[in-house]
């Protein structure tokens, strides 16, 4: 079986691995922590990172950390991973949604200022699969309503809008760290604040809200949000190895576009302004010919090809149709991507042989 993602480890980042194991520091204090948070912060071009167990609590403690109130709006796509929409619901917020743009796939920035009301306080942007959102758009519409941005960059590692990193483009970003990201600690996640005073109060926020003179007198409640010691050593060496990971994933789907450039299939683009890292190749199937991502997902694992549906948007999620939350919304785009969207295998232990293979049952299943 051909693995959608498989992680890959070297020697290097397990003798930082080993080298905290033996000296103790095994729990959230140590330096790898603190040389994590600064590297990557650094690698972004922010100035503070806060380190978190994973980007799903990331996302929850950055609207936290902001402050919105219950019954505040945010404005955000519904095509990504629930954990945007639950860091809002878990904070009281309502999620308010924008379709897909149907060339690059990200959020429609086209759709945003009609769903604005008094009630909107910020506007959370994902980069979906590796390709930024079109920032600058976003970014004024943020200024003239006065909208905090909430960017969430986990599946953007190194990637460039106009030439500045995904990250670095809002007030606060967040990163994971699973392991089929760009960068992995097997789990774990980063908040990164350009503004000290939100630095602080996220670090409070991470560490159930400890104080710094009397520990246990606590003025609000907090969590337990921390990343270890070990996982953080875990990222050391790939921050300082980064440009040859993406390198590698631009690499593949450079490969791909090739092999299958003459298929029936939207495949990932890129925009003039953008560096995309290819965080996964997706390809959408023509909605015309009837086959839909879960038939083709099925016929390549029996072909020895593991795959992945596209997002299902949030309003389509029976939890949320339970909630009465997005009740009769629709946005077709994102609809059709969850139908007939899917990505291939593009992790780093990918051979180039192997896309060959994945290319040419693709053509037979598609065609025949
Ligand atoms: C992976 C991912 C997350 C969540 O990260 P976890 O570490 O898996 O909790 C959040 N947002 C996006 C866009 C992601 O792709």
């Amino acid at each position: 079986m051909i693995p959608v993602c498989e992680p890959l480890l070297t020697e290097e980042d397990i003798a930082l691995a080993i080298d905290c194991l033996r000296s103790g520091w095994i729990s959230s204090a140590g330096k790898y922590i603190e040389q994590f948070e600064t590297l990557w912060a650094k690698y972004c071009g922010m100035p503070y990172g806060i380190a978190v167990s994973n980007g799903t609590v990331a996302l929850q403690l950055a609207v936290k950390t902001l402050e919105l109130k219950e019954g505040d709006e945010v404005i955000m796509p519904t095509f990504t991973i629930i954990s945007c929409a639950q860091a809002l619901i878990y904070n009281g917020i309502k999620p308010v949604l924008i379709d897909m743009d149907p060339i690059n796939w990200q959020m429609d920035r086209s759709q945003i200022e009609a769903k604005i009301t008094d009630k909107t306080k910020a506007i959370m942007v994902v980069h979906i699969y590796g390709h930024p959102a079109d920032m600058d758009p976003i970014l004024d519409i943020a200024k003239r309503y006065n909208l905090y941005i909430i960017e969430d960059a986990a599946e953007a590692h190194g990637a460039e809008y106009k030439g500045k990193k995904c990250g670095s483009l809002g007030d606060i970003s967040v990163f994971s760290f699973y392991a089929n990201k760009i960068i992995t600690t097997g789990e774990g996640g980063m908040v990164l604040v350009k503004d000290l005073d939100l630095a602080e109060r996220a670090r409070s926020l991470r560490n159930l809200c400890f104080q710094k003179r009397q520990r246990f007198l606590h003025d609000e409640l907090g969590f337990n949000f921390r990343l270890t010691n070990l996982q953080a050593s875990l990222a050391i060496k790939q921050i300082e190895r980064i440009n040859e990971i993406i390198g590698r994933k631009i690499e593949i789907a450079k490969t791909y576009n090739s092999l299958l450039q003459d298929l029936p299939l939207q495949l990932p683009m890129q925009e003039t302004w953008a560096k995309s890292v290819y965080w996964v190749y997706g390809i959408v199937l023509n909605d015309k010919r009837g086959l839909t991502s879960q038939d083709l997902i099925e016929r390549l694992f029996e072909k020895g090809i593991e795959t992945r549906p596209f997002f299902l948007g949030m309003h389509e999620q029976p939890v949320f149709k339970k909630m009465g939350l997005f009740h009769s919304e629709r946005y077709p785009v994102a609809e059709r991507l969850a139908r007939y969207g899917l990505y291939l295998p593009n992790g780093l232990t990918l051979q180039d042989h192997d896309m060959e293979y994945i290319a040419q049952t693709i053509k037979r299943e598609i065609l025949q």
